[in-house]
Order: C-alpha cells, then sequence, then structure tokens
C-alpha cells in the first residue's frame, strides 16, 4: 500500500472506530463483536507505525475510552486510569516480556489476573469511608455513579482499617444474573442487552439508583489508583492489602516467575473460561514489582509494565471447532 493509499484507508479505519467506540463506550450498545473492533484497532495500528507522520492527535489509536454522559457530574482523575496495550499469541507475549527485561533486568517476575469483562470503576475513600466512585470516562474524566456504585453489595461502604486510598477494580455482573435480567426483558418485550459488559455498565450509568440495586452486580478490586501512609512494594501485595481491606480479589490471581508460567496459565483459563461464573476476555499480566512500574512508566495510553492477554475470538473458535469435527 502506498502513502496515498494508507492516507484514505486510515481515514475510513478511524471514521469506522470512532462510531463502533461510540456506540460501546457511551451508548452501551455494540454494533459489532470485540473482535471484529481489534481487527480495525490492529490494521490502524499497523499503518500508523508504517507512517507516523500520518498519526494524528485525535486517531482511536491513542484514545482511552469515551467521554462522560453529560448527565452526570464530571470527575477528575487525580491518577489517569489508563487501557492496556494487547497480546493476542503466545509470541506476543515473549515480546513483552523481551521489552520488561530489557528496560528492567533479568530479575523481573510477573502477576497475572483473570480480565474481568466488565467496566473499570474508581472508589475514593477519605479516613476509611467511600465518597465518591466514577467510571473511567476517556481516562482523565470519568463520571460520578457514587449513588449506583454504593448499591453494589461487593462494595464496602466502610473499609476495615480507615485508610484515605484510591481504588481501582471491575464491577460487572454474574453471568447467572445477566441471564435472568434477559429472560425478564423479554417477557417485558424489551429489548434484551447484548452481553454481561454491556448490562454492567448500562446498569451503573443510570440516574436512578434504584436500577442498579436491584441488577444482582459485583466487583472484583484489582489495583491501588493512591494511598496514604502505607507502603507496598509489590503488585501482589497491593492485591492483598486490599482483601485485608474488605475488598473482594479474585483468588485466581498468580505470581509467575518466568515468561513461561505466565504462558501456561493463559493457556490454562482459555480452555477453562466458561467454568467461570463470570465472563472474562483474556488474561492481565502486570509485572510484580512496583520500583519496576516506575522504571518501566507509560506510553500515551497504556502502561509498559502490564499487557492483556486476549483470548480468540469465540465466534472464530466455534468455526474451527466444527471444521475439525466436519460438520
Ligand atoms: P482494554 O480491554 O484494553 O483493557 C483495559 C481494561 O481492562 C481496564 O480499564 C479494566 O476495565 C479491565 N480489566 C479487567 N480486569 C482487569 C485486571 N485484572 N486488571 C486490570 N484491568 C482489568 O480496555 P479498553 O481500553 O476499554 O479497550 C478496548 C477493548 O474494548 C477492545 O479491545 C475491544 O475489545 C473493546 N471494544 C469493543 C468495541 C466494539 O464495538 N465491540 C468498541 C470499543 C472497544
Amino acid at each position: 500500500m502506498d502513502k496515498h493509499q494508507a492516507e484514505k484507508r486510515l481515514k475510513e479505519l478511524r471514521l469506522l472506530l470512532e462510531d463502533y467506540g461510540y456506540h460501546y463506550y457511551v451508548l452501551d450498545t455494540p454494533k459489532v463483536p470485540d473482535s471484529e473492533y481489534d481487527r480495525l484497532m490492529n490494521e490502524l495500528l499497523q499503518l500508523e507505525a508504517d507512517y507516523p507522520d500520518l498519526v494524528t492527535e485525535d486517531s482511536p489509536s491513542v484514545r482511552i475510552g469515551g467521554p462522560p454522559a453529560p448527565s452526570f457530574k464530571k470527575v477528575a482523575h487525580r491518577v489517569p486510569m489508563m487501557s492496556l496495550s494487547n497480546a493476542f499469541n503466545e509470541e506476543d507475549l515473549r515480546a513483552f516480556d523481551r521489552r520488561v527485561r530489557q528496560a528492567v533486568g533479568e530479575h523481573v517476575s510477573y502477576v497475572c489476573e483473570l480480565k474481568f469483562d466488565g467496566l473499570a470503576v474508581s472508589l475514593t475513600y477519605e479516613n476509611g469511608k467511600l465518597v465518591r466512585g466514577a467510571t473511567r470516562g476517556d481516562g482523565t474524566i470519568g463520571e460520578d455513579i457514587t449513588n449506583n456504585l454504593r448499591t453494589v453489595p461487593a462494595i464496602p461502604l466502610r473499609l476495615k482499617q480507615p485508610y484515605s486510598i484510591e481504588v481501582r477494580g471491575e464491577a460487572y455482573m454474574p453471568k447467572a444474573s445477566f441471564e435472568r435480567l434477559n429472560e425478564a426483558k423479554e417477557q417485558a418485550g424489551e429489548e434484551k442487552f447484548a452481553n454481561p459488559r454491556n448490562a454492567a455498565a448500562g446498569s451503573l450509568r443510570q440516574l436512578d439508583p434504584k436500577i442498579a440495586a436491584k441488577r444482582n452486580l459485583s466487583l472484583f478490586a484489582y489495583s491501588i489508583g493512591e494511598v496514604e501512609g502505607k507502603n507496598v512494594q509489590t503488585h501482589f501485595d497491593s492485591l492483598m492489602f486490599l482483601k485485608e481491606l474488605g475488598f473482594k480479589v479474585n483468588e485466581e490471581a498468580a505470581k509467575c516467575e518466568t515468561i513461561e508460567d505466565v504462558i501456561a496459565y493463559t493457556e490454562k483459563w482459555s480452555e477453562r473460561r466458561h467454568e467461570l461464573p463470570y465472563e472474562i476476555d483474556g488474561v492481565v499480566v502486570k509485572v510484580n514489582s512496583l520500583a519496576d512500574h516506575e522504571k518501566l512508566g507509560f506510553t500515551a495510553k497504556s502502561p509498559r509494565w502490564a499487557t492483556a492477554f486476549k483470548f480468540p475470538a469465540e465466534e472464530v473458535l466455534t468455526v474451527l471447532r466444527d471444521i475439525e469435527l466436519n460438520v
């Protein structure tokens, strides 16, 4: 493809991704499967890497999430809520590991966590008391959904120790609650939610907290934005600390000493994801040492100390299984 063709294709891709992003992040009703969005985003990233002078400031490749809806009060995140770089196969994971070791040395170890398919939220506690809950929004400005988040039973309203802390986690709808909700919607002749992620996001971005209260939502806490008066050295220790404070922390989080262990973890959960009572769309791999996080830093959009391994798209898997079975 020559530069002129690349410019034309980039324009098309940006328009498509903007439109899909708007439906996904703002309206909570995706137009296409995630795999299609990811495929187009990868094509965009590749073209921008081939023609760096064609990168624009407003390209979907440099944007996080979507803008906050005008119906909610806006919340500025003191520490930005970023996106994650993606890995789609073993080679991408090995390349991530090489980049990390080049930057911080050979001693590195990782924490693997499930990538819950819900909505990223920020919870601010002052002296142990929940004072604010917000969506990620565009990473810098989110929506104030405190009253909705207060209805989620897994979110402590008061911590077990009176810390002032900003906690991040994934709000989600368990599969069973999602199925019940869609059955009820069908009986009422209402439009069903596309998936549990959209159902969770749609429930939390309602103005009436009674709706969120009825939706059986839950939350896994997965990181600390900032904390006063507590010194934590590793990501794994932050998870343990969050648990001590009273948060629900996912039991499958595991320390992995090498990239081989990380790959084994992604393979295990790629096979077993359907056994879980909630949806996951991959595995998040994070460098364990927080001092290494400092050294690695961030790109415009995501930390260099983490990556999200995405499972192969389900629809592709179904086709492959059908081919294998000759049906
Ligand atoms: P992301 O999927 O790249 O990853 C970042 C998010 O992972 C965080 O914000 C957090 O919410 C989540 N997460 C879950 N478990 C986590 C854990 N254990 N630790 C840390 N974070 C965890 O997020 P993004 O930037 O919102 O992503 C883009 C993705 O959204 C795309 O890859 C695509 O699949 C999907 N998308 C789909 C459409 C569509 O039209 N179908 C449109 C836009 C985006």
